[in-house]
């Protein structure tokens, strides 16, 4: 009886969450510990930034995750909650562009090299640092209009199907790109398709990616601030023109970058029972 009453209390402190395909989870729980766990992810509960008795848990949706109701399950020690999760479609823009046909059908002598550089970013992205480098609000990397949002349906040259995997932001000439948060530049190098790419680790599953870059102002192994100068943008890559894309991967899922950072930011933000 006294555990039944334990496991209610609890249950009524988390609340049955909505996520959209595409889009971020930010999961509230009453302290900071233990696991959450999906039918394919298992997640490291987080501190929470400005609540050091609460914890939270980021869960990524997959682009291509179906509409449909789940449980997923909070385990931390002494304590099994089943949290409710309704998963829906988000609604998408559709795309049409034409790009250089090399980069929709590469040839024979260019697929090695983009095997390679695929294995390479899953291997960054699935690796899990245990340290927190995102200590404030995130900001975007520079400050300009976006000319594609994340999650487009894609086609390339009338053939290629495809979706956005992060957001454009107008770039018509060279401008200094700034690191979203603090964290450690993991990849500074040319990539077949998105081009001169940094990928920055912030710790704890999370990595901003920033593609078709000019020129590189920092190097692997580099320590970042928030806002400092990491690149120039440019064009290279598979692009119709110049701009910056700006992308996040989160727990190796390739999520919208900027639904995560309103996310994230909102918990920077004091709460009305702070203000007393
Ligand atoms: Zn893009």
């Amino acid at each position: 009886m006294r555990l039944l009453l334990i496991f209610s209390f609890l249950t009524s402190l988390v609340c049955a969450e909505i996520g959209y395909n595409g889009k971020s989870v930010l999961i509230t729980l009453p302290s900071p510990s233990g696991i959450l766990s999906t039918h394919d992810l298992n997640i490291s509960v987080l501190a929470h930034p400005t609540d050091k008795n609460r914890g939270i848990a980021i869960l990524p949706i997959d682009y291509y995750a179906s509409a449909g109701d789940s449980n997923i399950t909070w385990i931390a020690p002494g304590k099994r909650v089943s949290i409710p999760l309704s998963i829906k479609i988000a609604s998408y823009p559709i795309e049409t562009l034409s790009v250089d046909p090399a980069k929709v059908t590469p040839p024979p002598e260019a697929l090695e090299r983009i095997e390679r550089e695929r294995s390479q970013a899953k291997a960054i992205y699935e690796h899990f640092t245990p340290i927190r480098y995102w200590d404030r609000a995130f900001i975007k990397p520079l400050d300009s209009n976006i000319t594609s949002e994340y999650g487009s349906a894609r086609t390339y040259n009338g053939t290629l199907q495809s979706y956005h995997g992060g957001v454009d932001l107008r770039a018509r000439t060279p401008i200094a790109v700034h690191a979203t948060n603090g964290g450690i530049v993991v990849l500074a190098e040319d990539r077949y398709y998105s081009g001169g790419t940094i990928i920055i680790d912030h710790g704890e599953g999370l990595y901003s990616c920033y593609f078709h870059l000019s020129r590189y102002e920092v190097k692997v192994g580099d320590y970042v601030h928030q806002g400092d100068t990491i690149a120039l943008s440019g064009d290279t890559g598979r692009i119709t023109g110049p701009h910056l894309h700006f992308g996040f991967m989160v727990h190796g899922i390739q999520t919208d970058p900027l639904d995560l950072i309103e996310k994230i930011n909102a918990l920077f933000i004091p709460q009305k029972e702070d203000w007393k």
